[in-house]
């Protein structure tokens, strides 16, 4: 494509519609031969489709992930956890210098922008590093422990595929301030009560690792780069390189050609230090004295630099144990998490010490889990409907009457309404017409009020409705609409 010179822009500009020329305009020119060049009309484009790997949420996928929130704040209230928000946008070195410069968020999955004050910034791809900051910045490390939980989108800039996104959802718990196993115990308990309140802990397994203190992890590092490095020759392109910078992420690797040679690999239990074999004794033992069973993972290792001693992971098993077709076998996970001790020093320059173990569970994989049934009907609305007719000042009237009504149900009932109108110039659609479109629209809908005429200038105050889940008519007194509702709500539940 030949670029324009500023005589075709301005000319360009020139055939412009003037209605249209203080918006923002894009322009597309031919790419003809330059005997032929001339300026195609000028089109302006805007994208509909979202951003790849981003999506709109809304129907059962929103009722769902309401869900998904509402039942971990109430186990976040029974493990005496706090809400807290932090931003979206933090200083890019916030995670930069955390997270590990050969992970994969920092290596290429980072949203990162100069913003017009020229400040570096990322968009979150992850919430500990950003609530270890706020930590800091709002100096709560005089007043541990300090016990986090918070939802909200994360973003990283991955392959999008089934159960992966660029933006996607994070409930996170963070607990800030004790070194104690039962910190670790508490906080995978409270993974595996939100897990089991969603009615998915029978299709999880909770693979659990010990990476040590730094001596067991600097033990280990030695007798592992050694191993390996023997191995050069057969290992990804991605694990050789990592065999200089973190050796232990090596054995995260999903690389087919790595798995044989990771399967060999010396195990890192070998090499623990002594505390660090206790500690991790004395969580097992915690875990099974809570009925918290779990699987021994020795390649568990967790994809970010921050972690020590326990890590963990809920994967899924899929409904028959066999399976994670849900999700895809590389999406398998659902809820990660692990201990973060040096997270806060690092990040103080040295100054503060505060250690802290947490979870990140990824809303939009747990929500895929769930069966929609149950959700579907979950508003159950009583739905006005207006019978207008081809009268403007009649319609008038009926409508203001519906918002009355509606009002009335809605604030001094409590009743939850919805007002639905007839179609503009659907004036003779019929009843039965109008109930379709409110099962469509509405499926969980359970009582019609229909106003019209008669209401309208009946003075009785009484009420015409239809029970959708009895088949049944009644009028009655508005008076009594609300415990003759209810009365009702009772008999079928
Ligand atoms: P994965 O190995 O799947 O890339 P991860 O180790 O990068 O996961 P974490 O940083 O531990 O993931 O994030 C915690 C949880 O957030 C994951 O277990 C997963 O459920 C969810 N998650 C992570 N990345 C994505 C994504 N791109 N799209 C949807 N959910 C995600
Ligand atoms: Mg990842």
């Amino acid at each position: 494509m030949k670029i324009p010179g500023e005589r075709q822009v301005r000319l360009a500009l020139a055939c412009q519609n003037e209605k249209f020329q203080r918006k923002p305009v894009q322009l597309y020119f031919s790419a003809g031969p330059t005997s032929m060049q001339r300026i195609q009309p000028v089109k302006r484009v805007i994208e509909t489709r979202p951003v790849r790997g981003m999506r709109d949420r809304f129907g059962v996928d929103a009722l769902k992930y309401n869900h998904v929130c509402a039942i971990a704040q109430s186990v976040a209230n029974l493990y005496g956890f706090q809400p807290v928000a932090t931003p979206i946008l933090e200083h890019a070195s916030v995670f930069e210098r955390t997270l590990g410069e050969d992970s994969d968020i920092i290596g290429k999955e980072l949203y990162t922008f100069k913003d017009k004050s020229g400040d570096q910034l990322t968009m979150r791809p992850e919430g500990t590093a950003g609530a270890a900051r706020a930590l800091l910045s709002n100096n709560l490390t005089n007043s541990l422990p300090v016990k986090w939980y918070y939802h909200g989108p994360m973003f990283r800039h991955e392959r999008p595929q089934k159960g992966r996104f660029r933006q996607f959802e994070q409930i996170g718990v963070e607990y800030f301030g004790s070194r104690n196993v039962s910190s670790d115990v508490e906080t995978i308990a409270m993974a595996a009560t939100f897990l089991k309140k969603l009615s998915l802990y029978d299709k999880v397994e909770l693979n659990l690792n010990t990476l040590g203190d730094s001596e067991s992890r600097a033990n280990y590092r030695s007798v592992l780069t050694e191993f390996l490095t023997s191995h050069k020759q057969s290992l990804s392109e991605d694990s050789v390189r990592r065999l200089s910078t973190n050796p232990l992420r090596v054995l995260d690797s999903k690389h087919p050609d790595d798995a044989p040679i990771v399967a060999q690999s010396p195990r890192l239990s070998e090499y623990l230090s002594a505390p660090s074999r206790d500690r991790f004794e004395q969580l097992l033992e915690n875990l099974t004295s809570l009925g918290i069973a779990y699987t021994l993972n020795s390649n568990l290792v967790r994809g970010l630099d921050y972690y020590q001693d326990t890590v963990f992971e809920f994967i899924y098993r899929g409904a028959n144990n066999d399976d994670t077709d849900s999700l895809g076998a590389q999406q398998g996970t659902v809820l990660a998490g692990g201990r973060y001790d040096g997270l806060v020093k690092l990040m103080s320059g040295g100054k503060t010490d505060v250690p802290g173990i947490g979870w990140a569970a990824g809303i939009d994989r747990l929500t895929m889990l769930l069966e929609n049934k149950g959700f579907e009907h979950s508003q159950r609305p009583v739905v006005i409907i207006t019978i207008t007719e081809d009268d403007t000042d009649f319609n008038r009237r009926l409508d203001q009457r519906a918002l009355q009504l509606a009002h009335k149900f809605r604030t001094e009932l409590l009743i939850p309404t919805v007002i639905q109108h007839r179609e503009e110039g659907a004036q003779s659609q019929r009843v039965d017409k109008l109930l379709t479109k409110v099962l469509k629209t509405l499926p969980g809908a359970r009582y019609v009020v229909f106003l019209g005429r008669q209401e309208l200038e009946d003075s009785s105050d009484l009420i015409n409705y239809r029970d959708l889940t009895q088949r049944t008519q009644a009028t009655v007194p508005l008076s009594s609409i609300a415990s003759s509702f209810k009365s009702h709500s009772q008999d079928s539940a």
